[in-house]
């Protein structure tokens, strides 16, 4: 599995506002600016088959208008565009399309054949292809300050990608670290908990309850510090990692297609320890 962060960061950052891409194919949250910092790091919007998304705050969300834009402007889907997120979803994308450019959605609408599934307060799954590969989704709602959903995305060969969205600590946060073998994790402060938020400090104590886990955070802000456990990382904004059940390997972020390497926070340690086999 190939995961590439295109941000990493909270509103108030330097960094790109979080969001990231499995395989090419399936995008987790489609944040402010994040269809044109896909371009910058040489990603195709138009080629995304299934987009979750874990709730609906700008920073997770807005650029969906773009998103849609990106796949159905010029050109026309031959598959559907399979959308995943809280209840209300399909009702959202309307309005802001009624915002943005009125009229619109019957144009675009059609032209990428969008597939909304709109999950509750029970979570629920998906399975299906996306880039040609079959994947399980399993959703389960955190604990934020409106309806948000953690993911645990699982590839054909087995190897699952945890994302938790943004919560607070709770028992969804313990059960996605329990079930994948790369989280993403919400770390947002540096050692309080506030606003539906997980601060560093709570992010090492999972690391340390799940050693075997790796975590690579998001939605950092400018104050957190370096983490200091060795399964933790913090990401740079276009950084690629490849995962598979067992390991996890940082590439350089320098080396990411257009990227500017000097564009989201350097990484503030070496992160060649995060090769294993
Ligand atoms: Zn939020
Ligand atoms: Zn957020």
């Amino acid at each position: 599995m190939e995961l590439q962060f295109i941000g990493t960061g909270s509103i108030v950052s330097d960094r790109l506002s979080s969001s990231a891409l499995v395989d090419e194919a399936i995008l987790i949250d489609t944040p402010n600016g994040s269809m044109k910092a896909m371009r910058r790091y040489g990603l195709k919007p138009e080629a995304v088959d299934v987009c979750l998304i874990t709730h609906f705050h700008a920073d997770h969300f807005f650029d969906i208008v773009f998103l849609f834009l990106e796949q159905g402007l010029l050109r026309q889907r031959g598959t559907d565009l399979v959308l995943i997120g809280p209840l209300g979803f399909e009702e959202r994308v309307q309005r802001l399309f009624e915002l943005a450019y009125p009229g619109s959605w019957e144009h675009i609408r059609p032209r990428t054949r969008p597939s909304f599934v709109e999950i509750g307060d029970n979570g629920g799954e998906w399975e299906g292809l996306a880039g040609g590969r079959h994947y399980q989704v399993k959703a389960r709602p955190v604990q934020h300050t409106v309806p948000t959903l953690g993911y645990r995305v699982t590839d054909d060969r087995g190897t699952t990608l945890g994302c938790t969205g943004d919560t607070a600590y709770c028992p969804a946060v313990e059960e996605l670290a329990s079930t994948s073998s790369t989280l993403i994790a919400d770390t947002t402060f540096p050692t309080e908990a506030k606003a539906g938020h997980m601060s560093l400090r709570e992010v090492e104590a999972l690391a340390g309850r799940h050693p075997d886990l790796h975590i690579l955070s998001t939605h950092i802000s400018d104050d957190v510090p370096a983490p200091t456990r060795p399964n933790v990382a913090f990401p740079a904004d276009g950084q690629r990692f490849t995962l598979d059940s067992h390991t996890l390997t940082a590439h350089d972020p320098r080396a990411s297609d257009g990227a500017d390497a000097d564009a989201g926070k350097p990484l503030t340690k070496n992160l060649s320890h995060w090769r294993f086999s």
